[in-house]
C-alpha cells in the first residue's frame, strides 16, 4: 500500500545543495510519481475552483512544469517568465534581488494582454523575491493578478507576508 498521504510526503530534503548549509527541498520526486503529481496540480487548483482565470504563468524553471499541468487542467494558455536572455521575441526585463547580488526575469511584451486574469505559480516561496518580479512583469501589461501557488511555503524567510503585502492572495500546500 503507499504509505504517502499528502503531497509533502513525496517531497525529499537534500542537504548542502547547492551550497553547504541549504536544506534543498527537491520536488522530482513529486513531479515522478503519478499520484503525488496528480495530488499536487489538483490541491493547486481547489482554491480557484470557479474563478476566472485566463492564463497561468510559470516561473522558470519547475513554475513551467507545474504551470504547464495546470493551464491544461484549465484549458487556459500558458506564459512562461524566464531568466535573463532565454526568450526569444521582445521582452520586458525586471530586477530583483538575490541573497548574493541580484538577478533579472523576463517576459514577452506581447504574452499578456490589459485586462487578463493570471495565476502565477512556482514551487517553492522562500523570500518572495522571484514571485514579486513576476507579478511586477504582469502587472507592467496590464495583467491582473488572481493569485500566487506554490507547493512549498517557506514561511521564516517573509514570502508571504511580501506578497500579501502587495495585495497578492498567496497559497501554498505546505511549508
Ligand atoms: P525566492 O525568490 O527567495 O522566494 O526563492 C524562490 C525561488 O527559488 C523559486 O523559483 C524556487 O524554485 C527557488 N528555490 C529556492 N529554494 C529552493 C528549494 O529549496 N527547492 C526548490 N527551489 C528553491
Amino acid at each position: 500500500m503507499n504509505s504517502k498521504a499528502s503531497v509533502k510526503d513525496y517531497i525529499r530534503t537534500i542537504v548542502d545543495f547547492p551550497h553547504e548549509g541549504i536544506m534543498f527541498r527537491d520536488v522530482t520526486t513529486l513531479f515522478a510519481d503519478p499520484r503525488g503529481f496528480r495530488m499536487a496540480i489538483d490541491q493547486m487548483l481547489h482554491p480557484y475552483a470557479g474563478v476566472k482565470i485566463d492564463k497561468v504563468v510559470g516561473l522558470e524553471a519547475r513554475g513551467f512544469i507545474l504551470g504547464g499541468a495546470i493551464a491544461h487542467q484549465l484549458t487556459v494558455g500558458f506564459v512562461p517568465v524566464r531568466k535573463k536572455g532565454k526568450l526569444p521575441g521582445t521582452v520586458i526585463s525586471q530586477d530583483y534581488k538575490l541573497e548574493y547580488g541580484e538577478a533579472i526575469v523576463e517576459l514577452h511584451d506581447d504574452a499578456i494582454e490589459a485586462g487578463e486574469r493570471i495565476l502565477v505559480v512556482d514551487d517553492l516561496l522562500a523570500t518572495g523575491g522571484t514571485a514579486e518580479a513576476g507579478i511586477k512583469l504582469i502587472e507592467r501589461l496590464g495583467g491582473e493578478i488572481v493569485g500566487c501557488s506554490f507547493i512549498i511555503d517557506l514561511p521564516d524567510l517573509g514570502g508571504r507576508k511580501k506578497l500579501e503585502s502587495l495585495g497578492v492572495d498567496v497559497q501554498a500546500l505546505c511549508a
